[in-house]
């Protein structure tokens, strides 16, 4: 904690000076260095809280009073980072804080990504709202969800009238105020759904003004390869006519490494097409998944973790399947440096658990998968492609953080994105970080009133100094949370104070067009 500052920030008791004239607000944040979001320049100003929204930016002067004034010279403020792509929906219903997001500033979660969403969403928001949360949280309707509901697990395609079902199925949500289609073409059950089937729901949602938001097919050399995943990500957005964003993006793979330059094209031209294409992106170079997800190929897990273990019974199959994990296995890096994050092995590597195992690292794989597997950290992706992605105007910045395993991601992304490729790396500048993970998200999914520091605004907003940002959490201590932030305000409402939850559930439901 920074003593000097809590001295400055020390709040001000005002109703004992003289202030008949001034309007009453409830906090004001004064001389602050202002990012406004948009990605101009930042400047000097107070911002002036009252209720829920924020009433004024510039200065301040003589013209509002406050119980609450925060000091913030040297300080910047902006508004609260938008995560675009969580798995939180879990977490945000178990713990209700979520105060790993907060504590790195994350003022709104978007959930229901890579083809799972809790269904129907009605239910969903109204135990949040019943119970409260920290942040605000907005969610997508899961492909996988729906298909699962009408299909199961089953790999086949779908049939006219199973799709008229999803269709059912997905209004209900979009009704209730479902943001779009999220797919995770790559998981079971999405896996076996051609994209006739993701169009005509793509189709579907396109009068609602949905937004489709895809973990792509195949993010690595393995299946389709991951130029024609991408490329049927934005023939969604042709033919539907619909936002697309790329989930996670990704050059996966040593034997993919150096694509992005190639992806970035693909995705430039299909904007000139006149569609609108987004990405989002974790800073870390190593992906989260499973050990059945990662290391056994999409045909193999037809029938899901049940199905993989049937197939594995059969010796002839078993053959089939293991040629292909021990090549999935040095794709993604080799066993030296796959590492566990969930279960009885958290934090070793898959050569560490083999020879415990006494077993070789293939063996081990298939043994664990015929226990059901567990959480995989996997070091797939290269700087090179990292920095390259991040760079563009049209890649916002994430976490992808859920309940599973245990990658540093839901605790660290955005503190990382600020300690590591802003300050030290200086990929990005802090103020094209901070429109990133504001207004940038804001305008991509639709948000009103969100995003920006302006006078109308909720009051979403996070008072730091960079150079203090700290992402604590690790690959061995996963769940460590960021410090740095000295104050995070939700909806009006001081959440996080010098790096300590006060225990406000301030956080709102936000449904698409109601906001
Ligand atoms: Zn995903």
């Amino acid at each position: 904690m920074n003593k000097s500052f809590l001295c400055l920030a020390s709040i001000l008791l005002l109703s004992v000076l003289p202030l008949s004239g001034r309007e009453k607000a409830d906090i004001i944040i004064s001389g602050g260095t202002v990012y406004n979001g948009s990605g101009a320049e930042a400047v000097v100003a107070d911002v002036v809280i009252k209720g829920e929204r924020i009433i004024y930016v510039g200065k301040a002067g003589k013209k509002f009073k406050a119980d609450t004034i925060i000091h913030a010279d040297g300080y910047v403020v902006c508004p609260g980072f938008i995560d675009p792509h969580s798995h939180q929906e879990g977490s945000l219903l178990r713990t209700r804080s979520d105060e790993n997001y907060l504590r790195m500033g994350v003022t709104t979660v978007f959930t229901g990504m890579c083809g799972g969403s809790h269904y129907p969403l009605s239910e969903y928001f109204a135990k949040l709202e019943q119970q409260g949360i920290g942040p605000n949280t907005a969610s997508f309707t899961g492909h996988g969800t729906l298909r699962g509901k009408v299909m199961g697990e089953v790999a086949r395609l779908s049939t006219v009238e199973e799709v008229e079902k999803m269709k059912e199925y997905f209004a209900e949500d979009l009704k209730s105020g479902s943001f779009g289609l999220s797919t995770g073409l790559f998981y079971v059950p999405g896996c076996f759904a051609a994209i006739d089937e993701v169009y005509e729901l793509a189709k579907f949602m396109a009068p609602y003004g949905g937004i489709y938001t895809t973990h792509v097919r195949n993010e690595n050399k393995d299946g389709i390869g991951l130029q024609a995943s991408i490329e049927e990500a934005l023939n969604v957005g042709r033919v539907a006519v619909v936002p697309v964003n790329i989930s996670h993006i990704k050059c996966l793979g040593k034997s993919v490494w150096g694509q992005s330059d190639a992806i970035i094209a693909m995705i430039e031209k299909a904007q000139k097409e006149g569609v609108k294409v987004t990405a989002d992106q974790y800073p870390y170079q190593a992906s989260g998944t499973s050990v059945t997800s990662a290391l056994f190929p999409a045909w193999c897990r037809d029938g899901g973790n049940a199905g993989l273990r049937k197939r594995l019974e059969d010796s002839l199959t078993c053959e089939k399947i293991k040629a292909e994990v021990a090549e999935l296995i040095v794709e993604r890096g080799g066993a030296e440096t796959i590492l566990f994050t969930s279960g009885k092995h958290q934090g070793k590597t898959l050569e560490e658990v083999a020879c415990e195992m006494g077993l070789s690292p293939l063996e081990a794989t298939i043994a664990l998968a015929r226990k059901g597997g567990a959480g995989l950290a996997t070091f797939v992706m290269c700087e090179e492609d990292i920095a390259n992605f991040m760079k563009q105007p049209w890649v916002m910045n994430c976490t992808d953080g859920g309940d599973f395993g245990g990658h540093p991601r839901p605790a660290g992304s955005f503190a990382e994105k600020i300690q590591k490729y802003v300050m030290k790396e200086k990929v990005i500048s802090l103020g094209d970080m901070i429109h990133r993970s504001t207004d940038l998200v804001a305008e991509t999914y639709r948000l009103n009133d969100r995003g920006r520091i302006a006078a109308g605004a909720y009051a979403d907003v996070l008072v730091f100094k960079p150079e203090e940002i700290r992402a604590n959490a690790t690959f061995k201590s996963p769940k460590n949370m960021a410090t740095g932030f000295q104050y995070v305000i939700v909806n009006g409402t001081i959440t996080i104070d010098h790096d300590r939850y006060t225990g406000a559930l301030k956080g709102k439901v936000i449904r698409r067009n109601a906001q």
